[in-house]
């Protein structure tokens, strides 16, 4: 009987590893059928992390040969800091995020993740390392438990409650007189833009990966929601290597590090203070942020 079983366990891993590789590309890039174009190296072997730092080492890269977008890209994320990615839209920040989850491979240059380069072992275990939560989160047709659970497969429901409290989108279900079982998504309840994002954030949490991939998480959230979101942000990416891409300033001042870039080359870096005395493009940003936030305000009052 075991004989007949391993070959279907088997089965069960390669299908559960391509579902979520699948789910994380469709939460990253809202497409599912999208041609995966990069495949494992022979015999690669399994990223193995003891500190999960990230380097792009001198990285080229264009969609279409006749359009590079990267151009000689360098920069290092440490184990376990919050780091920040900002710059004008179409400098080439999501990319970033493509080629570390390795949805594409780097024209020239590498990609390390704790010195492996990640173009050398298997995409399964890169993606397992790497938690994402995109602008706007995709729900499946299905109960919110579920949206939840799949975040890891075989999930104990005490794990999805878990998760679920510690994205603060707990008391919500609780008030359901369905609870977990109610259905969300087009047929279902209508979630909140606020609400579908902790869903992502709890499902991020029960994969529990050491690096997290926040790209313009918050930004397409009202300025109160957003507060509640990146506060609930702040607390689960703590002790994780954290890389941050965002166009809105205030929410990425209090970063470690921030990297400025503009036209897919790294303009500036610095801290906040660091970047405002510098002068140049970040500070430009800032203060052009800060008259739209007063705008913003008044307008309100
Ligand atoms: P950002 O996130 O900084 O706004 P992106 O990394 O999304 O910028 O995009 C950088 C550039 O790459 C843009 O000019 C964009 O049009 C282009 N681009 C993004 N995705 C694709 C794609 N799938 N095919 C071709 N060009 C793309
Ligand atoms: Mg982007």
């Amino acid at each position: 009987l075991m004989q007949l079983f391993r070959p279907l366990d088997m089965l069960g891993w390669v299908y559960r590893t391509i579902r979520q590789g699948l789910i994380d590309m469709a939460l990253m890039f809202r497409l599912i059928d999208t041609e995966v174009e990069v495949k494992d190296a022979p015999g690669a072997p399994a990223l193995v992390v003891r500190r999960p730092t990230v380097v792009f080492d001198n990285v080229e890269f264009g969609y279409d040969r006749d359009r590079q977008i990267l151009h000689g890209l360098s920069f290092e994320v440490p184990a376990g800091d919050h780091v920040a990615i900002v710059g004008p839209s179409g400098a080439g920040k999501s990319t970033i995020g493509r080629l570390l989850f390795r949805f594409y491979d780097p024209w020239a240059g590498r990609i390390l993740i704790d010195g492996q380069d990640i173009s050398q072992v298997t995409q399964a275990s890169l993606r397992a390392l790497i938690g994402i939560v995109p602008q706007d989160s995709v729900l499946f047709n299905d109960t919110i438990g579920y949206n939840i659970a799949y975040g890891r497969d075989g999930a104990a429901q005490d794990e999805v409650v878990a998760a679920a409290r510690d994205a603060s989108i707990l008391p919500l279900i609780e008030k359901l007189p369905q609870g977990f079982d109610t259905e969300v998504g087009e047929r279902g309840l209508k979630l909140s833009g606020g609400e579908k994002q902790r869903v992502a954030i709890a499902r991020t949490l029960l994969k529990n990966p050491p690096i997290l991939l926040l790209d313009e998480a918050t930004s397409a959230l009202d300025t109160r929601t957003e507060q509640d979101i990146l506060s609930t942000l702040k607390r689960v990416s703590e002790h994780r290597t954290t890389l941050s891409i965002a166009h809105r300033l205030s929410t990425i001042a209090d970063s470690d590090l921030i990297y400025v870039m503009n036209e897919g080359r790294l303009a500036e870096q610095g801290t906040h203070q660091q970047l405002l005395r510098l002068d140049g493009l970040y500070a430009e940003m800032w203060t052009r942020q800060a008259h739209e936030r007063e705008e913003l305000e008044e307008a309100a009052e």
